[in-house]
């Protein structure tokens, strides 16, 4: 069999479908790599999975976040990431990777974090939840089975402090909340 050519990452290509392969590397910094292979399996290109200190603000026991620089995907994680099991570092593996599947808050839609924290209180308010955290849980659900990425989100939740009301971690909490029930309801 021919190896697979190794090619950088574009956002415009279409040639990549959606298979994707988690490969841990462990080294000092780098946790490791996301594969996603092109349609015809003759090449792959990578999401670089990297080890940060990351700054959430109220959100004390955030895993880690996608994010995107100059086109190219990139996935962080905190040392909270490596108190997790195998599962849980997966339903948080999948959800990231379904952001950037669907190139979720790549384009103008919104400029800055910031803008993307009021977009979602915003949907909040209406006891709702942004559609891009929905489709990326879809993704996740799709991976793991609704079983385990339930109990994800139901860790997630447990372990968000409580905050006052109105504070980022009620909002996170409420939204948690309402990404369950939603997954809860869907017949996936
Ligand atoms: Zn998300």
């Amino acid at each position: 069999m021919d190896e697979i050519e190794i090619v950088s990452y574009s956002p415009k290509s279409s040639y990549f479908g959606d298979i994707y392969e988690i490969e841990v590397l462990s080294l000092p910094d780098r946790y490791g790599v996301v594969w996603n292979y092109s349609i015809d399996s003759k090449q792959k290109r990578a999401i670089i999975i990297m080890h940060r200190k990351l700054d959430f603000g109220g959100n004390c026991f955030r895993l880690g976040v996608h994010h995107w620089k100059n086109g190219v995907p990139e996935i962080s994680i905190t040392e909270n990431f490596y108190k997790l099991g195998k599962d849980l570092q997966d339903s948080f593996f999948w959800h990231e990777i379904g952001h950037i599947h669907f190139k979720h808050f790549l384009h103008v839609k919104y400029k800055s974090q910031d803008e993307v924290r009021e977009h979602r209180i915003e949907f909040l308010k209406k006891e709702d939840v942004l559609p891009e955290e929905i489709e990326a849980d879809v993704f996740a659900v799709k991976r793991q089975g609704k079983v385990k990425y339930i109990r994800f989100l139901n860790f997630l939740k447990d372990t968000r402090p409580a905050g006052k009301y109105g504070s980022i971690n009620d909002y996170g909490k409420k939204e948690l909340l309402l990404r369950i029930r939603k997954i809860n309801d869907m017949k996936i």
